[in-house]
């Protein structure tokens, strides 16, 4: 359960407090302090606050650890977002926002035929100019989070960034055709288009 910092707990017996108040620790203070030490910290009222440590690679890690938990399969190739929302699917509990980056447009999770062409181009290392757009289309109207985007890209290629603007070094910045994408607002690749082009098998795909 989560409490508000700096406040009393309140015993459930007596309904009255138990001197001991809701206290923020760093993780360098849980790891060399010992529990006494941390209850006699907690017995005083410090008022203060610790903001907390963003850290991409723990979130990755923790989602991941959900995932397993409710037998959620899972590729690097899936963003943040999109395992979120499976790990809602699964258990109803957490409440996502639900508008995409795309103004008033719903995010539409990315369809299976191209969460697939992910998968094929990262373990062939290449995509095509083309496929690249339909990744990003896709991602964006999904609405992922340039990192996730770029991080995608960068699994595919696994190489220095250059020039290609798909992804960049910095995995927080996006490559600038997502900015110019993100920008012109353009809808994903239709059924019609993706069965052309050979990424979708049609009828087969669940997406159609
Ligand atoms: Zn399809």
């Amino acid at each position: 359960m989560r409490r508000i910092p700096n406040t009393e707990y309140i015993s459930k017996i007596t309904g009255e407090g138990t001197g001991i108040w809701c206290t923020q620790f760093t993780v360098e203070e849980i790891l060399k302090t010992s529990i006494e030490e941390l209850y006699a910290m907690a017995e005083e009222e410090n008022g203060r606050i610790i903001p907390p440590e963003k850290s991409a690679k723990a979130q990755r890690n923790f989602v991941e650890f959900v995932c397993d938990m409710y037998e959620i399969k899972h590729t690097v190739s899936n963003g943040i977002d999109y395992l979120l929302n499976k790990i809602e699917e699964a258990t109803g509990s957490i409440k996502l926002f639900s508008k995409s980056t795309l103004g008033n447009e719903f995010i539409k999770p990315p369809r299976k035929c191209v969460v697939e062409l992910i998968e094929r181009n990262i373990q062939r290392g290449h995509s095509s100019h083309e496929e690249n757009n339909v990744v990003a289309f896709e991602l964006i109207n999904g609405g992922w989070s340039d990192r996730d985007i770029s991080f995608v890209f960068k699994s595919i290629y696994n190489e220095p960034a250059g020039d290609w603007g798909w992804y960049s070094d910095d995995l927080n910045t996006a490559g600038r055709h997502i900015g110019t994408i993100r920008a012109k607002a353009i809808n994903r690749y239709s059924v019609d288009k993706l069965i052309q082009l050979g990424i979708c098998k049609g009828d087969k795909c669940s997406c159609t």
